[in-house]
């Protein structure tokens, strides 16, 4: 780790913490993040050109491996039309065409630059449409860093949120109100004060690890919103493109409001997007007064990006890479049972949970290990594994996992466990 080493410590010198997000800077587990100097397919090497088997896919937009050669032709043919215009494209044209037929809860869609600006967006949407202020959002969910959304649950039965960080004002974080994952009657109880704008989730949480819904929580969820006048987002930016072509509402057949998309939806350049129902859209400006904007929204080498990926997303792709999750399983599952662990896993997302049972809550997730997944993440990163840095977050698999790599990762996952 020689030269990585190095990095960090000139890094450190000029970006806070030495990293441009903060969970890159490996605080949760200990030890020292590697400098990445290329990625191919699903494998990772870095500064010191050691290699690892990737198991973020760049927190989840790399479904399809890197630098796949279509969205690197994609990439280099816009290039060279020039990268950006701050006017319309016949290419975000057919991309929100493209989403539209993809995705069940998209009659029309938005494009912006990360997810955390989709979100911040359809929230105010969604407080602009109902004329309403108050925001539901569900523990252990994230929806990237502003502030209606970096709030944390209020103690006792209180679900006012308390701000997520210093520089969140109070009154911001007042306006957000919490509900535990899972539940309904919390979540039913602040509806019916009538003031509720919105209630927004991740369908399947990938953000307090790999959570997965009870059956008929979701649909409870948008029927409540519907019966009490709320907006219902799923945030998708994760599940979007992940868990089937049409996200967590195709996987769990639901119709939410409107939906976010990112991470696989711009095939790893810088881009988001939200969207629903026609109605609720046109409230946007320049067709409607609310306000939302974005100098690089649409950006045509991302709109290629975006595009070539979604291209591969085949029913064929989606059976792949399901198979390649089952396989996963297969291997791990009864292992890490054995061990005193838990293994969660929807589709090509999963987490090996560091509790005897899997968590359906946030609450639970806390309950977690998480001394020994921090000696868990620096074996497996020994053994060549580059599993996600905190236990908070999910595995995402790409399709380019074959039958040797898929024995890799079991094996150095065992033997990561038996040398704890
Ligand atoms: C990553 C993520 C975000 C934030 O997206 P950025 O592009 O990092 O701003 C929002 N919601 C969910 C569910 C995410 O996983």
């Amino acid at each position: 780790m020689k030269r990585s080493q190095e990095l960090l410590a000139r890094a450190k010198k000029r970006i806070p913490g030495g990293v441009n997000s903060p969970v890159r800077a490996f605080s949760a587990v200990g030890g020292e993040p590697p400098f990445i100097k290329k990625a191919q397919g699903c494998w990772l090497y870095d500064e010191d050109d050691k290699q690892y088997l990737d198991l973020i896919g760049s927190w989840g937009p790399m479904i399809a491996g890197h630098a796949h050669p279509k969205v690197v032709q994609a990439i280099q043919e816009a290039a060279v039309l020039g990268s950006s215009f701050g006017a319309p494209t016949k290419g975000e044209v057919l991309f929100a065409e493209e989403l539209c037929d993809a995705h069940p809860a998209l009659e029309m869609v938005r494009l912006c630059s990360s997810g955390t600006e989709a979100t911040m967006h359809a929230i105010r949407l969604a407080r602009g449409y109902t004329q309403r202020d108050a925001i539901i959002k569900i523990d252990g969910c994230y929806h990237g860093a502003h502030e209606s959304m970096l709030v944390e649950a209020g103690s006792g039965v209180a679900t006012f949120a308390n701000p997520g960080s210093p520089g969140i004002p109070k009154a911001f974080a007042q306006l957000t109100r919490t509900a535990p994952f899972n539940d309904l009657s919390m979540i039913e109880a602040q509806l019916k004060k009538g003031d509720v704008a919105a209630v927004i989730l991740e369908a399947v949480p990938g953000n307090m690890g790999c959570i997965i819904p009870d059956k008929g929580y979701l649909q409870g969820l948008v029927d409540l919103c519907t019966e009490y006048g709320a907006v219902s987002i799923i945030d998708e930016v994760m599940t979007g493109f992940r868990l089937s072509r049409g996200g967590a509402c195709e996987y769990y057949n639901i119709q939410p409001d409107l939906v976010c998309l990112g991470k696989v939806v711009g095939g790893g350049l810088p881009l988001a997007a939200f969207g629903g129902k026609a109605e609720i859209m046109n409230h946007l400006s320049p067709v409607g007064s609310v306000y939302q904007a974005g100098t690089l929204s649409g950006n045509p080498l991302a709109v290629a990006a975006g595009r070539a990926t979604l291209s591969l997303l085949t029913p064929g792709f989606y059976q792949k890479i399901t198979q390649i999750g089952d396989q996963v399983e297969q291997g791990l599952r009864s292992f890490v049972e054995d061990h005193g662990l838990s293994f969660a896993r929807v589709g090509s997302m999963f987490t090996i949970f560091f509790r005897s049972q899997a968590p359906r809550s946030y609450a639970q997730v806390k309950e977690c290990d998480f001394q020994a997944f921090g000696r868990f993440h620096a074996l497996a990163l020994s053994n060549g594994l580059y599993f996600p840095p905190s236990q908070y977050e999910a595995v995402f698999l790409s399709s380019c996992l074959g039958a040797e790599e898929i024995q890799f990762l079991v094996e150095g996952t065992k033997k990561s466990i038996l040398s704890l």
